[in-house]
C-alpha cells in the first residue's frame, strides 16, 4: 500500500523498475512522485474535505467511502482520506483500493508497515475510529501515580484509554502544561536502562538490565534515586506484558549521532553512527534497520543493512554487549530522495535508527560447508556480516565463495579488503563480475546467468551443506531465485534478501 520510493522509484533507465512479484509498481504520472506529494501536503490545500477538523469515524460511516474519489481507510485505529494520495502511490490506485472504506492495516503491515504514514498522511487524517471502550482481559489497569507521588507533590496524573480489535492507545493527562519531549528521558549507559519523567522537581527513575545468557533469564535491575518506599514499580505502558507477533509491534527509533563519513567508491559511503548512551543494541547479522529524516517537514524512512567497519577486523559483532558505533555502506544517488540527505549531514547531526528487522537467522550458517553469496551493487551490503560471521563461527565451513556483479571496476566496495581476505583466509573465494566494464577488464563479464551460476556453485563435496544468499536490485535476485532452483538447489537452500 503506502510506499516510498526506495524501491518504488528506481531510474527510470534503471532494470530495477522492471515490475516484481506481488509488489508491482506501476508507473506514476509526471508530478506524481513523492517529492511532488509532500509539496502537496504543505500547500496548505484541504485534503480531507473537512476543513481542518476531526471526526470519530463509525464503521458504517467507513464503510460509505470505498471509492476511488472518496476513499477512506482505516490503519491502526486513524481513518485517512487517500483519495487526494491514489495518484502519488507506488503501488498504484489498485492495491490503494483493496483496503477502501475497511481496516486496511494488516494489508499494510504485509507489505511496508515501516513506512511512517502518520507522518506521510497527517495531512489526510479524518479522525479516529469510534470504538466504544471494552475491558477486557489482561487490560491495562487505570493510572496509579497517586499513590506513588508525595502528597504536597503536583496533583497527580491520570490517563485514558481506548482501543480498537487490534490496538490500545494510552493518552495520559500530566495536568501539566509544560510538559514536554524533553520531560521524559530515557538513557542506557554500562549495561544499565533508565527511564526518568520528571514532573515538576519530582522524578520517577526506572533502572534496568543485566542478561544471564543461556539460562533464558534477564535480570533487571534497578537502582532508587532516592530511598523511598515504592508502594509500585510503575505503570504499564502499551503492549506492557503482553506477548504479540512482532509484525504487529511498531517500529521503535533512537536518534544517533553521525560520527564519521568515509568515501569507499565514487558513490558509495561508509557511514558510521553512535548510539545514544542510553540504548543497548545489536543489529543481528542479515538483518537491516530503517533510517528515518525529517525531509521538507516530512519523516521518511528508508532501509540499510548495518555492515562491520571492515571485512578484515575481527570479528565482535555477537559478543560483545556494549556495540556503540553502527556502520553502514550507503550508495548516494544524487537524485534519489533519501540519499543526498543524508549525504548532507555533518558529523555530530542526528539521524533516528530503527530497531533491527529481519528474516535472516544464523542458525542457518550451522554445521554449513559452503556458502555462496550473490551480491549486485550495495546488495553486498548483507553479505558482509554473513561472511564475517561464517568465518568465524562455522567450524565445519570449508568454502564460502562470493561472487559480486556491478558496473564497472570503480563501483565495486571494498575491492581490496576482499581480495586480501581471500590470500588470508584459503576458504574464502571471490569472482567478480562487470556488466560495463572498460576494454581492459580481463574478468568476468554480464549478467547473473545459468553458466556463471553452474560454474560457480560446485559444492565442494558432494552432499555437503549449502546455503546461498542473493542480495542486490529486486530483479536481479528474482532472475537469481529463478535459475537457482533450475539448477535444482531448494528453497531451504537459498535465502533471498528482499525488501
Ligand atoms: P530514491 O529516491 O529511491 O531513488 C533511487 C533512484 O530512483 C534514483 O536514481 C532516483 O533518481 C530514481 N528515482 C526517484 N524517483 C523517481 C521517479 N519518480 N521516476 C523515476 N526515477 C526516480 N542501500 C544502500 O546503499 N545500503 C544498504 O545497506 C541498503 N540496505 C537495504 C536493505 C533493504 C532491506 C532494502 C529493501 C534496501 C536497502 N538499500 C540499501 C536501498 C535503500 O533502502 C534505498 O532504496 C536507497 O538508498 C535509495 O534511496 P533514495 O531515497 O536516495 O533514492
Ligand atoms: P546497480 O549498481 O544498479 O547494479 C549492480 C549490478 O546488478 C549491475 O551489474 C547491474 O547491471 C546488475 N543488475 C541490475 N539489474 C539487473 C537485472 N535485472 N538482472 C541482472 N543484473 C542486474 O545496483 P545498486 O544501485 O547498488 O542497487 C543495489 C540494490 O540492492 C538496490 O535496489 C537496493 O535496494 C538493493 N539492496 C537490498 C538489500 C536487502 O537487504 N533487501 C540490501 C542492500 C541493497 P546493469 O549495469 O545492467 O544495471
Amino acid at each position: 500500500m503506502l510506499n516510498v520510493p526506495s524501491q518504488s522509484f528506481p531510474a527510470s533507465s534503471s532494470q530495477q523498475r522492471i515490475a516484481s512479484g506481488r509488489r508491482s509498481k506501476v508507473p506514476l504520472k509526471q508530478g506524481r512522485s513523492l517529492m511532488d506529494w509532500i509539496r502537496l501536503t504543505k500547500s496548505g490545500k484541504d485534503l480531507t474535505g473537512l476543513k481542518g477538523r476531526l471526526i470519530e469515524v463509525t464503521e458504517e460511516e467507513l464503510k460509505n467511502h470505498n471509492k476511488k474519489d472518496d476513499c477512506w481507510i482505516c490503519i491502526r485505529g486513524f481513518v485517512y482520506n487517500v483519495s487526494p494520495y491514489m495518484e502519488y502511490h507506488p503501488g498504484g490506485e489498485d492495491e490503494l483500493m483493496r483496503a477502501a472504506g475497511s481496516d486496511g492495516t494488516d494489508l499494510f503491515d504485509q507489505v511496508h508497515r515501516w513506512v511512517n504514514y502518520e507522518s506521510m498522511l497527517k495531512e489526510c487524517l479524518v479522525g479516529r475510529m469510534a470504538v466504544k471502550p471494552t475491558i477486557s482481559k489482561g487490560m491495562l489497569p487505570k493510572s496509579r501515580v497517586t499513590d506513588t507521588l508525595a502528597k504536597e507533590g503536583p496533583s497527580s496524573p491520570s490517563y485514558d484509554w481506548f482501543q480498537t480489535d487490534s490496538v490500545v492507545t494510552i493518552v495520559i493527562y500530566t495536568k501539566q502544561k509544560d510538559i514536554g519531549l524533553d520531560s521524559v528521558i530515557i538513557d542506557h549507559q554500562d549495561d544499565s536502562f533508565r527511564a526518568e519523567t520528571i514532573i515538576k522537581d519530582y522524578s520517577y527513575l526506572v533502572h534496568i538490565v543485566r542478561v544471564v545468557e543461556n539460562v533464558g533469564k534477564i535480570e533487571i535491575i534497578l537502582k532508587k534515586r532516592e530511598k523511598t518506599s515504592w508502594k509500585c514499580l510503575g505503570h504499564p505502558l502499551e503492549n506492557d506484558n503482553s506477548l504479540v507477533p512482532k509484525k504487529d509491534t511498531g517500529l521503535y527509533y533512537r536518534k544517533c549521532q553521525l560520527i564519521s563519513k568515509e568515501e569507499v567508491t565514487h558513490d558509495t559511503k561508509l557511514f558510521c553512527v553512535m548510539l545514544p548512551p542510553s540504548t543497548h543494541l545489536q543489529v543481528p547479522t542479515g538483518q537491516h534497520v530503517y533510517l528515518k529524516l525529517t525531509i521538507t517537514g516530512t519523516e521518511i524512512v528508508k532501509p540499510y543493512t548495518p555492515v562491520s567497519n571492515s571485512l578484515l577486523s575481527e570479528f565482535k559483532e555477537p559478543v560483545l554487549p556494549n556495540n556503540k558505533y553502527i556502520y553502514f555502506l550507503i550508495k548516494i544517488y544524487p537524485t534519489g530522495l533519501f540519499t543526498p540527505e543524508l549525504d548532507h549531514l555533518q558529523i555530530g547531526d542526528f539521524v533516528s535508527v530503527s530497531s533491527p528487522e529481519g528474516n535472516f537467522k544464523v542458525s542457518k550458517l550451522q554445521e554449513l560447508e559452503d556458502l555462496f553469496l550473490l551480491a549486485a551493487g550495495t546488495g553486498f551490503t548483507p553479505m558482509v556480516k554473513i561472511l564475517n560471521y561464517a568465518l568465524t563461527y562455522i567450524p565445519c565451513l570449508r568454502k564460502v565463495k562470493l561472487m559480486f556483479f556491478n558496473k564497472t571496476e570503480d563501483d565495486i566496495i571494498w575491492r581490496s579488503q576482499l581480495e586480501k581476505l581471500a590470500f588470508r583466509d584459503k576458504r574464502f573465494d571471490v569472482e567478480f563480475v562487470l556488466s560495463a566494464p572498460t576494454s581492459d577488464w580481463n574478468g568476468k563479464q554480464g549478467h547473473i546467468s545459468p553458466a556463471l551460476l553452474s560454474d560457480f556453485l560446485k559444492a565442494s563435496l558432494d552432499k555437503s551443506k549449502v546455503l546461498i544468499c542473493i542480495c542486490g536490485p529486486t530483479p536481479f535476485t528474482e532472475e537469481g531465485i529463478r535459475l537457482l532452483h533450475d539448477l535444482n538447489f531448494s528453497k531451504d537452500e537459498i535465502h533471498s534478501f528482499t525488501a
